[in-house]
């Protein structure tokens, strides 16, 4: 079972506690940029067999919405943080680099 610690609140919430939100960072395109931006902000994800940054809501706690780094493939946390944080903390970008060395994603990070 998925067990995340919300950042708010600092509970160790089982995933029945929890709502997923869906891929966390997503570049938010609206009604007056290109049709390639705003489809691609509505349809295109990742869906990685890997390392993962997500939206989570803490629904059956404090109710607010955070942000989880988790592999998919081995359920290992690697961090979560709040929601409105753009990217992700340098100390779960260390942890995934160190767990997984070469670790890419997107434009927020290149190989090391
Ligand atoms: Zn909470």
């Amino acid at each position: 079972m998925l067990t995340l610690q919300c950042p708010y609140c600092g509970i160790m919430a089982d995933e029945t506690e929890l709502s997923p939100g869906g891929e966390a960072h997503l570049t938010r395109f609206g009604p007056g940029s290109g049709d390639d931006d705003f489809e691609g902000y509505l349809f295109l994800r990742e869906n990685p067999r890997g390392v993962h940054f997500e939206r989570w809501r803490h629904s059956y706690g404090c109710g607010k919405w955070f942000l989880a780094a988790r592999d998919t493939t081995t359920m290992q946390v690697f961090g979560t943080y709040a929601a409105q944080t753009t990217e992700p903390p340098a100390s779960i970008v260390d942890e995934i680099r160190g767990s997984k060395p070469g670790f890419s994603w997107r434009d927020l990070f290149k190989p090391a």
